[in-house]
């Protein structure tokens, strides 16, 4: 999304490589299975465009070579998340953090703007979690780290990438600040929530009255 709408430099880090259960909820198809997903990704967006600029590192997460303009959080994995955070916060880059619960019909974007805050870290969820998949007791080669494959998977996962895809054309643009944080049910009947969150906590503050041990 971001490459069709002319952003021309991109950092991709993610050690993982396609597999063929990816492509289910994924841009690539199957001529990239068995590739390292950067390096996939990076020919996909030359496709688009053929102008872009991709340096890709099949690695875990551990900073950025160059500081960037924004960083895109598209993990689904809280621990990568903070330390996505901590890094935006060290150092007052932008991030837009996307991903989604239980079956995916939910969706979380979170934004961080340096300086105003909140941060990822900041929020504390609160209420009943999302209920997970039944699919672990019907499916016997369930795995639990795999997104499921119900029905209208895709559908969810493009819906959520839209969201965060206006957050950060809404903050490289410094068009109508965004909503710190969505929840919004993917499925009839939609819901939108959004928070405001006033607080700020001990990674992106030195107020470390809120930590507990
Ligand atoms: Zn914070």
């Amino acid at each position: 999304m971001l490459a069709k709408d002319g952003v021309e430099m991109f950092t991709l880090v993610d050690a993982d490589k396609v597999e063929a259960a990816n492509l289910k909820r994924h841009v690539l198809d199957r001529d990239y299975v068995g590739q390292p997903k950067v390096v996939a990704m990076k020919g996909h967006l030359r496709k688009i465009n053929e102008r872009v600029r991709v340096s890709a590192l099949s690695e875990k997460f551990n900073g950025l070579p160059e500081k960037p303009d924004i960083i895109c959080g598209c993990t689904d994995s809280l621990a990568c998340d903070s330390l996505i955070n901590a890094y935006a916060v060290q150092n007052g880059v932008p991030a837009v953090f996307g991903g989604v619960h239980g079956d995916a019909h939910t969706v979380e974007i979170i934004t961080y703007v340096p300086a105003e805050g909140p941060c990822f870290e900041c929020w504390e969820r609160e209420g009943e979690l999302p209920q997970p998949t039944q699919e672990k007791y019907t499916n016997p080669d369930y795995d639990s780290t795999k997104m499921p494959s119900q029905q209208g998977l895709w559908g969810d996962v493009l819906m959520a990438a839209s969201l965060q895809f206006q957050a950060v054309l809404g903050i490289l643009g410094s068009r109508e600040k965004f909503p710190p944080l969505v929840l919004k049910s993917l499925r009839y009947p939609f819901k939108l929530e959004t928070y405001d969150q006033g607080e700020r906590c001990a990674v992106c503050s030195s107020d470390f009255s809120r930590l507990t041990a």
